[in-house]
């Protein structure tokens, strides 16, 4: 009964769906088909694999669906603008920034996509 697993792949980091609109992405008019199949990051134009990829969601678009995808360290800079950008546009935030959910969301987000 060994449990010695050192190989363990790094974790998937999952964006919570109520998260996914507040994530700014570029428009998907100006993508290169790669970025926008998903086939590289949507900022960078890193090359993604099933292991590194963050799956951005179903956005939707004037003609249809698009499942863009990224990778961590865009992920991580797009998620902290998203945080910065938040108490601005939050009444919650104006109030009082320490008990909105969301603020407190997206920055756990943003710690957890720090590596
Ligand atoms: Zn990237
Ligand atoms: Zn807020």
């Amino acid at each position: 009964m060994s449990s010695t697993t050192t190989d363990q792949a790094p974790t998937l980091v999952d964006i919570p769906a109520d998260l996914l609109p507040l994530i700014l992405l570029p428009p998907l008019e100006v993508l290169p088909d790669a970025r926008a199949r998903g086939a590289e990051c949507v900022w960078g134009g890193e090359p993604l694999s099933t292991a590194t990829a963050i799956d951005l969601g179903e956005r939707e678009t004037d003609n249809g669906h698009w499942f863009p995808r990224a990778c961590r360290p865009c992920t991580h800079r797009a998620v902290l603008a998203a945080r910065n950008d938040h108490p601005g546009r939050c009444e919650q935030c104006t109030d009082d920034a320490g008990i909105c959910e969301t603020r407190r969301a997206l920055h756990a987000l943003a710690l957890g996509l720090r590596r």
